[in-house]
């Protein structure tokens, strides 16, 4: 059986006076995760804030982004030596905020999906390869725009992002990851894939990564749903057979909408 785990992205929220209010708060109201394990994703600023308020409980923190390289003339990044020194263990890596396959404002896009960053599927195969090399476990993000999703072209473009992130990894170094699938449209939208649905994509990562480095890997891999998950829908994913866990941005952000969301990927091994 997979371990489920639930993973807030709390985003570009939180000064270390905040996180810490929200990392303590988690870590007091969740209770005894059970078999589940809960990640925190926050800030870089707030690394090490949170991973001291999480200390001694089973909360696992996260960093929302690194580099690729060790070190060097690359302002503004860090590196995965840099995340673990803070302690923490987790990084998410090519979540959509940060990719670069998105609209202009000018376009109509809204705000909310504006590429800012420019990560491609190269960069978060070299992200994911450097997070690994270095010891940290990455969660990494595909996802279809609403767009492909129109043109029928959702399994293919989450395929293609799969394969994109396994490409040149060993069966073992893949092993340690995990795969969010997060549908663009359903991110911070209030909109969320049918369980069913998302059970199916799910499914298609999980063939893809069969594909890529064998069923083996792909039966022990965590695959996580993203998407406007909350209390009122989490049950039903959490159901599927495709789907062990969430990567949960707006209700990460209050502790009475994250603990019950821990509470489900509990219950959904008990
Ligand atoms: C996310 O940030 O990865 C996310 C899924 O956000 P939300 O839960 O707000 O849709």
């Amino acid at each position: 059986m997979r371990k489920p785990i639930m993973a807030g992205n709390w985003k570009m929220n939180c000064d270390n006076a905040e996180a810490c209010k929200l990392a303590c708060g988690v870590v007091e109201n969740m209770g005894c995760p059970g078999q589940a394990e809960v990640v925190l994703g926050v800030p870089a600023t707030a690394l090490t804030t949170v991973v001291g308020c999480t200390k001694d409980s089973p909360v696992g923190v996260a960093a929302q982004n690194m580099f690729w390289a060790d070190s060097g003339a690359y302002t503004g990044e860090i590196s995965a030596a840099m995340i673990l020194s803070t302690g923490a263990q987790w990084v998410i890596i090519g979540h959509s905020e940060r990719r670069g396959r998105f609209g202009k404002l000018e376009d109509g896009w809204t705000d909310a999906h504006v590429a800012y960053f420019g990560d491609s599927d190269a960069t978060v195969n070299a992200k994911t390869k450097q997070a690994l090399r270095a010891g940290l476990k990455p969660i990494v993000c595909c996802g279809e725009l609403l767009s492909e999703r129109q043109a029928g072209q959702a399994d293919a473009v989450v395929a293609a992002q799969v394969k994109a992130m396994l490409d040149g990894l060993s069966a073992e170094d893949a092993a340690k990851m995990v795969i969010a699938y997060e549908p663009v449209w359903a991110i911070g939208t209030g909109e969320v894939c049918d369980a069913d649905e998302a059970d199916r994509i799910c499914g298609i990562v999980r063939a893809t990564v069969a594909e890529m480095v064998g069923a083996d890997v792909a039966e022990g891999m965590r695959v996580l749903y993203g998407g406007s998950v909350k209390a009122d829908n989490v049950e039903g994913l959490m159901a599927k057979p495709n789907i062990d866990g969430g990567l949960v941005g707006g209700a990460s952000l209050k502790v009475d909408g994250f603990v019950p969301l821990i509470q489900a990927a509990k219950a959904s091994v008990e």
